[in-house]
C-alpha cells in the first residue's frame, strides 16, 4: 500500500541523501531502488508473510526494508556503510520489527546474529538488492554457510542472473551455474530496467529466486567436486580432456587415471565442459576421487 512516507521514490531518495549530506558510494554498489512496484514484486517473489523472518543485505536508506517490514514477522538488515545507520534509524522508525546492524555480510557471523535477533520459530529468508561488486561472493558465502535459508531472493546484474540460472549447452552455463544449482533451484523471477535506480547503473538487473533443495546426489568430497567443476571451465573453448589435464597434470600416469575415470562414467574425452550436467560432474568427481 503506497503512502506518503514511502521511502522508494526518486525525489525522496535524493532528498534523504541531501538532508544527511551524503553522496552515493559507487565503491559500495549504492544504486538505490526508487520504484514501489518493483519493491512489491520483489516481496511477492519471496512470498513474504508473517511466518517469515527476513535477513536483508545492504538496506541502503531502507526502501526495500520498509516493504519487507510491512509483510514479515521480523527483519534484520545488515549494512556496511556506517553513514547510513542514522538515516535508517530515522526512515525505519515507524517499524518496530526491524533491526539494523552495521555489518559486512561477508564477515558477519550469521548464525550468531540469527540466534540473537530471531526467535527460531519462523521460516528464514534472505531478500536483497545486492551490491553488484560482490554479488557472487555473497551468494557463494550464503550457500556454503551452515545457515539454512528457505529462500534467497536477490536482485543482481542481468548477466550474472543469466549465468546463475543457465542450463547445460548454453553460453551462460558454467561453474557458477553448477555451484548455485547444486544447492538450490534457481530461476529468474523478473527483469528490472536500469531506470528505476538512483543513481542509474549502466545495465539492467534481474531478480533471482533460489529455493534450497536436497542435492540430487552427493559427491564424496564437495571440495574436490567444486575444484573439478571450476577447473573444467577454466578454458571454455577447450575440451573437457584438456581442462582435466590443466587441473590434475599431463604426465602419463595422471592421463591414464583420468582416462580410466572418464571411461568408468561413460564420458567421452572430446566432450566440451558445458555439455555436462551437475549429475555428470558429480559422477566424474566420484570416479576421480583419488585426485582429492
Ligand atoms: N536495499 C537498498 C535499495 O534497494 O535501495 C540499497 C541497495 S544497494 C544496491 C546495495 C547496498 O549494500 C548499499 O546500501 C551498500 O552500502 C550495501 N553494501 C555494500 N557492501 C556491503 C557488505 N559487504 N555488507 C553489507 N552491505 C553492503
Amino acid at each position: 500500500m503506497a503512502n506518503e512516507i514511502e521511502i522508494a521514490n526518486p525525489t525522496r531518495t535524493r532528498a534523504i541523501m541531501e538532508t544527511y549530506g551524503l553522496n552515493f558510494k559507487k565503491s559500495l554498489g549504492q544504486n538505490f531502488l526508487t520504484d514501489i512496484n518493483v519493491l512489491h514484486k520483489i516481496v511477492d517473489a519471496a512470498e513474504i508473510t508473517l511466518e517469515d523472518d527476513v535477513i536483508e543485505v545492504g538496506p541502503g536508506i531502507g526502501a526495500l526494508t520498509e516493504q519487507l517490514a510491512k509483510r514479515a514477522h521480523q527483519v534484520m538488515a545488515l549494512e556496511i556503510d556506517e553513514r547510513l545507520i542514522p538515516v535508517l534509524d530515522e526512515t525505519l522508525a515507524p517499524y518496530s520489527n526491524v533491526t539494523v546492524l552495521q555489518q559486512d555480510v561477508l564477515k558477519a557471523d550469521l548464525q550468531k546474529l540469527i540466534a540473537e535477533n530471531f526467535d527460531g520459530q519462523h521460516h528464514l529468508k534472505l531478500v536483497a538488492n545486492l551490491p553488484y561488486y560482490i554479488t557472487t561472493p555473497i551468494i557463494m558465502h550464503l550457500l556454503e554457510s551452515p545457515v539454512q535459508l528457505d529462500a534467497i531472493v536477490v536482485m543482481m546484474q542481468k548477466e550474472v542472473a543469466q549465468r546463475l540460472t543457465a542450463q547445460p549447452k548454453t553460453k551462460d552455463y558454467g561453474s557458477l551455474s553448477i555451484a548455485v544449482q547444486y544447492y538450490t533451484d534457481a530461476e529468474i523471477a523478473f527483469i528490472v530496467p536500469k531506470t528505476v535506480f538512483v543513481p542509474q547503473p549502466k545495465i539492467d538487473s534481474a531478480v533471482v529466486k533460489l529455493t534450497s533443495k536436497k542435492p540430487i546426489k552427493q559427491p564424496q568430497d564437495e571440495q574436490q567436486f567444486m575444484r573439478l567443476v571450476k577447473g573444467s571451465f577454466a578454458h571454455r573453448r577447450k575440451t573437457l580432456w584438456n581442462n582435466l589435464q590443466g587441473i590434475y597434470g599431463k604426465d602419463a600416469e595422471t592421463k591414464a587415471k583420468l582416462e580410466k575415470g572418464l571411461a568408468e562414467v561413460g564420458i567421452a574425452k572430446t566432450i566440451r565442459p558445458e555439455a555436462l550436467t551437475i549429475s555428470d560432474f558429480i559422477d566424474l568427481a566420484n570416479a576421480l576421487i583419488e585426485f582429492n
